[in-house]
């Protein structure tokens, strides 16, 4: 089972949309960009324009893309989405933006993998609502001006890091979003165990969130597949003993780390004597890009103190020994 989502059933895709929040009343969490988002919006409402560019960055399932959509059903506009691999060639960007009504937003998703062209063609569209097409072919083609719509690019990245700064300045608007705590995540189990009319009990809500690796998209999925256990194994009720009994059918770690995680924290004990090691030797062991462990997985170790930061580099905490089952290099087993 893919837990981590990706490869949904259509069932799944269509429990997925049930469960998006619609408005920012809903989306709980993010407290601050929520807040200064609320504002930006209300403030381009009330002066008629369009929202200025926003960049959305951070790990997968954090809620980017639901953001998104938020921020056009609060603007009371439409939306595109589209992402960096899919937008090839200028002019399957330029369709796009030649289609944008009035104030529209255009999302695109991973715009950090962009091609070079096709994002230089984007400067000019976010800059001056303006972009230049060529028109014929042969010794007659000439590139003529297209007046567009003000739209509101929206992208969103999990590898903030590899964003060119030209890109990364024409965005006014600019918001990190983090891991969830798990108290948040309880709220957003019961939320979505609410919408699927499911009862599910405090404690089992806890247990779900704090095996969720601090990301909503990880929740809903649990979840849904906790219920499958409460309705076939159980009254379908969700209790604590039906999703004990589920998480360890699924496999799921207790602290909600997956292979990646766990991979990274036996490669620091197990390698390097628990460290300090340096990103990039960590990285090749591990066989992942150095960026992506930093942007992607680090923040959740280190959040939950699994791992820490030091000047001469990463270093494994108690926690993570203990959770790997190891003895520290000089202590001596009791
Ligand atoms: P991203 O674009 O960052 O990968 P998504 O926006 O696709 O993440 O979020 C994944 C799922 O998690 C969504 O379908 C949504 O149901 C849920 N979700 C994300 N953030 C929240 C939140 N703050 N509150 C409730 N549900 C959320």
């Amino acid at each position: 089972i893919d837990i981590r989502g990706g490869n949904f059933s259509e069932s799944e895709k269509e429990l997925d949309k049930k469960l998006r929040p619609l408005q920012f009343y809903d989306f709980s969490g993010q407290n601050k960009i929520v807040e200064n988002l609320k504002i930006f919006v209300e403030a381009a409402k009330m002066r008629d324009e369009s929202l200025d560019h926003v960049l959305l960055h951070g790990p997968p399932g954090l809620g980017k893309t639901t953001l998104s959509n938020i921020i056009a059903n609060e603007l009371g506009v439409g939306i595109k989405i589209t992402s960096g691999p899919v937008l090839d060639k200028p002019g399957d960007l330029a369709g796009l933006l030649t289609n944008l009504e009035d104030k529209d937003v255009l999302f695109i998703d991973e715009i950090h993998r962009l091609s070079p062209i096709v994002e230089e063609y984007l400067y000019s569209a976010m800059e001056d609502f303006r972009i230049d097409i060529m028109i014929d072919k042969g010794p007659s083609a000439r590139s003529i001006q297209l007046e567009l719509n003000p739209f509101t690019l929206i992208g969103a990245t999990t590898r903030s890091g590899l964003l060119t700064s030209p890109l990364r300045a024409r965005f006014g608007i600019n918001s990190h979003l983090e891991y969830y705590d798990s108290e948040i995540l309880t709220e957003i189990v019961k939320r979505s165990a609410r919408i699927l009319n499911v009862s599910i009990s405090e404690d089992a809500a806890k247990e779900i969130a704090s095996r969720s690796r601090g990301t909503p998209r990880i929740v809903n999925s649990l979840l849904r597949r906790v219920r499958d256990f409460a309705q076939v194994k159980g009254t379908g009720e969700i209790d604590m003993s039906i999703t004990k009994h589920a998480l360890s059918a699924l496999n799921i770690d207790e602290y909600g780390l997956d292979e990646m995680d766990n991979r990274i924290l036996y490669s620091i004990i197990d390698k390097f004597k628990g460290g300090p090691v340096g990103i990039t030797t960590i990285a090749t062991a591990v066989g992942e890009d150095a960026g992506t462990i930093e942007e992607v997985y680090e923040p959740f170790l280190i959040k939950e103190g699994f791992i820490k930061r030091t000047p001469r580099g990463r270093e494994a905490t108690e926690l993570a020994y203990k959770h790997l089952g190891r003895i520290k290099y000089g202590d001596s087993p009791t």
